[in-house]
C-alpha cells in the first residue's frame, strides 16, 4: 500500500488536494473530520475528556459543549496540552485503524493539519505540505468563511509555520495559481 499523507496551513488548498487525489481512485482518510467523530457521545475520546475535565464540559443533551471545555483550556497551557493528547491519541488510534481495513493494493491518503508523530509521521511513506502566499491564502478563507481579515491572519499566525511544514515534507506543493495548475502538480507527484 502506497500512504501519502498531505498536511498544510488553513487556505493553503489542502483539502482540495485530497479531493483532487480522491478523484484519481486514492482512499481519503481525513483527520479533521476524525477529531470531530471521537467527541461524539459514547466514543472513547469524550469518556476521557469527561474524566479528565468533569461533567461540566457536556451539554444537557450529554453531548461536548466545546464552548465551555475552549474557555477552560484557553488560559492553561498544561490542560491544553492535556486536551491535545487525548485528541490526537484517538486520532492517531482512528487512522491506524482505517488504514488496517484497506487493501494492500489501494492508495491511502492522510488528510492532517496537525502532522502528529504517532498516526501521522509514523505511518505514511511520503509527506506532502500543500502552501500558498499568505495573502493568497487569507483572501481564499475570507471567500469560503466570511470571517474578516485580521481573523484569518490570526488564525495563520497561531499555526505551525511553513518553515516547519517544508521541514518534514518531501514534497512541496505550491497553490498560488489556478485549480488547473494544483492538479497539473498533483497529477505529476502522484503518477511519478
Ligand atoms: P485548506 O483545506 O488548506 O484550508 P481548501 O482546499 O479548503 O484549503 O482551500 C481554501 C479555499 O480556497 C476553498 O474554498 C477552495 O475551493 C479554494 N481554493 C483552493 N485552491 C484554489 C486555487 N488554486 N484557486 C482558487 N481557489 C482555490
Amino acid at each position: 500500500m502506497r500512504i501519502i499523507g498531505v498536511t498544510g496551513g488553513i487556505g493553503s488548498g489542502k483539502s482540495t488536494v485530497s479531493k483532487i487525489l480522491a478523484s484519481f481512485g486514492a482512499h481519503i482518510i481525513d483527520a479533521d473530520r476524525l477529531a470531530k467523530e471521537i467527541v461524539e457521545k459514547g466514543q472513547n475520546a469524550l469518556n476521557e475528556i469527561v474524566d479528565y475535565f468533569g461533567p461540566s464540559v457536556l451539554n444537557a443533551e450529554g453531548n461536548l459543549d466545546r464552548k465551555k471545555l475552549s474557555h477552560i483550556v484557553f488560559k492553561d497551557k498544561n490542560k491544553l496540552e492535556i486536551l491535545n493528547n487525548i485528541t490526537h491519541n484517538n486520532v492517531a488510534q482512528k487512522i491506524i485503524e482505517r488504514l488496517d481495513s484497506l487493501d494492500d493494493n489501494e492508495t491511502a491518503v492522510v488528510d492532517a493539519p496537525i502532522p502528529i508523530k504517532h498516526g501521522f509521521l509514523d505511518v505514511v511513506h511520503e509527506v506532502w505540505v500543500v502552501t500558498a502566499d499568505k495573502e493568497v491564502r487569507i483572501k481564499r478563507v475570507m471567500e469560503r468563511s466570511g470571517l474578516t481579515y485580521n481573523e484569518v491572519e490570526d488564525r495563520i499566525n497561531s499555526q505551525l509555520s511553513d518553515d516547519f511544514y517544508k521541514s518534514i515534507s518531501n514534497t512541496v506543493i505550491i497553490n498560488n495559481g489556478t485549480v488547473e495548475e494544483l492538479l497539473l502538480q498533483v497529477k505529476n507527484y502522484y503518477y511519478l
